[in-house]
């Protein structure tokens, strides 16, 4: 049986620079590597996956919430790896857990772990059940200099826990930050003040 793992951090963690350096690394061996990414995630177009840093490649699969994975043909296939998997569904989660055991075929999922109230996305909470191996990809606090752990919303320079979880594309923004920095700013404790603290 090949390995189901999830490798969670903030935002800003360079989550998706390291999905593309592994299947980069794939493809110089000539393996074949398949990209898969919720359909919702519309950040960057359609089909792109592509880092903060630049880099950027084209998804081979869109999930929907019809999509069926496990009738798929994944002959040929030595790893998928999936971005932004927080986003996907329990049951798509279940699904390529199967797929490690009927084709043997490693499965990597990249994600956040939480939302920005604090909350296991249902991708990223059926990954923490199932995965056999959970590593954190790490980021540092917006604020200070402890690792992060949580996702931080501010909407018009605001930090804010109100608004559906699920808003990408618009012109709000999210922060890593680590849990004392987090509960001040969703607490309204200004920047200032906490560089004084
Ligand atoms: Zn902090």
């Amino acid at each position: 049986m090949a390995k189901l793992y999830f490798r969670h951090g903030t935002v800003g963690s360079a989550k998706t620079l390291n999905l593309l350096a592994v299947a980069h690394n794939y493809k110089q061996q000539e393996k074949k590597v398949l990209l898969i990414k919720p359909e919702l995630d519309v950040r960057f177009g359609k089909g792109s996956i592509k880092s903060r840093a630049g880099l950027e490649m084209t998804a081979d699969i869109l999930v929907s919430s019809d999509t069926k994975l496990l009738e798929m043909n994944w002959n040929g296939i030595s790893c998928i790896l999936v971005d932004e998997a927080q986003f996907l569904s329990a049951q798509h989660i279940e699904e390529l857990r199967e797929i490690t055991l009927k084709n043997e075929i490693p499965v990597i999922c990249y994600g956040l772990r939480t939302d920005f109230r604090s909350r296991l996305f249902s991708g990223s909470a059926r990954l923490m059940e199932l995965a056999d191996s959970i590593e954190e990809v790490k980021a540092t606090c917006h604020y200070c200099n402890r690792k992060a752990i949580l996702n931080l919303r501010h909407v018009n320079g605001a930090a804010t826990l109100d608004g559906p979880v699920v808003q990408l594309g618009s012109d709000e923004r999210y922060y890593p930050a680590c849990y004392k920095c987090y509960t001040r700013q969703v607490r309204g404790v200004s920047k200032h003040e906490m560089a004084m603290a």
